[in-house]
């Protein structure tokens, strides 16, 4: 179905419904036309999904768009975000325990402030990664050697034809950068996460500490990605693969690898979604030939890959 005819059929049945450049919504500011659609609660997800499925429209689920290389010429997925309830939380506590009930649309790096502020230990990596719960849970992501794994207890996740499922965090098939959501189509309605306790001042100083850390190793001043590639092992970090292929600096349009973390692509202020594409593949390939390892994307397309 093109464009147009998904705007029609969403726009009979639901407000909210709009046409956006993926560039407004998706951090590396690069991408073409999407229709968009809120979702502020499970019924009106459902409701989604169940239009999307009798009338056989694709659709993709965006968080942040902090991971995600959406394609010049424009989507013909329908983007479907979280908002109102599906991006609120809540907090209980047991004895030494914090549960964080929050919405796939939440912003992982404000529940990671707010657990430091209460003393819920935990999620003081996430501070600095800027996407949603539910973006975070698909990714399994993670820095300093925790994850988001650690903390998921449980996860409601609506499937294709709006029926809901609660899955409990070790069935999520979570492993470096991989859950099951990257293979089953399943939407991330919301999540129970688990979390210690700790003093709020020694957590706030950790995650400022990490932040100052980012700051100085990430090139936060250009619209980027985060790490482009995955880790091909556990010590081999990619970034020292493709500084070591002499590719920092290396351009294609507006693309560019970071002179400050040769593992991330930076928009220097024209690039297109192609020119990155491009700058990935010459990256790609330059490693295979520099010392024999192809490098994988963690970044995820929409629109296809051309
Ligand atoms: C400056 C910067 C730093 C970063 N640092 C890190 C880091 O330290 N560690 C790390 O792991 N990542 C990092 N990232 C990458 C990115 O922020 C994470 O992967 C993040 O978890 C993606 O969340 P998002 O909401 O932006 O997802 P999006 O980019 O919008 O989507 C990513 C994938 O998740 C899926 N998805 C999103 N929401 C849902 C949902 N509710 N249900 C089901 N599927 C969903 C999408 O369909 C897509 O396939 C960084 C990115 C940037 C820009």
């Amino acid at each position: 179905m093109r464009r147009d005819g998904i705007l029609k059929l969403l726009g009979e049945r639901f407000t909210d419904v709009s046409e956006e450049y993926m560039s407004s919504l998706t951090t590396w500011r690069t991408g073409g036309p999407a229709v968009v659609i809120t979702a502020g609660t499970s019924d009106k997800l459902a409701g989604i999904l169940d239009l999307t499925f009798e009338e056989g429209v694709p659709w993709f689920v965006l968080g942040q768009g902090s991971n995600v290389l959406a394609a010049d010429s424009g989507c013909s997925e329908l983007i479907i975000r979280l908002g109102g309830e599906l991006s609120s939380h809540t907090w209980s506590s047991e004895g030494a325990l914090w549960e964080l009930s929050c919405g796939g649309g939440a912003h992982l790096p404000s529940m990671s402030g707010a657990a430091c502020t209460r003393g819920a230990a935990g999620l003081e990596f996430a501070v600095g990664i800027p996407g949603t719960v539910g973006g975070a849970i698909f990714m399994n992501a993670g820095a300093y050697g925790s994850s988001v794994s650690r903390t998921v207890s449980s996860v409601k996740v609506l499937d294709r034809r709006g029926s809901v499922r609660i899955i409990p965090g070790e069935e999520c098939g979570f492993d470096y950068r991989r859950s099951m959501f990257q293979d089953e189509r399943l939407i991330i309605a919301s999540a129970v996460m688990r979390l210690g306790s700790g003093d709020p001042e020694d957590l706030r100083s950790e995650a400022r500490r990490i932040l100052e850390l980012r700051r100085e190793r990430f090139p936060l001043e250009y619209p980027n990605a985060g790490s482009v590639f995955r880790k091909p092992a556990d010590d081999i970090p990619p970034g020292r693969l493709i500084e070591g292929a002499g590719l920092k600096g290396r351009t294609v349009g507006g693309a560019m690898v970071s002179r400050k973390h040769a593992n991330f692509i930076i928009n220097t202020g024209s690039a297109t979604s192609d020119d990155i594409r491009k700058l990935i593949d010459v990256v790609r390939k330059t490693v295979l030939d520099f010392s024999g390892i192809m490098l994988e994307e963690e970044i995820r397309y929409l629109g296809g890959r051309k």
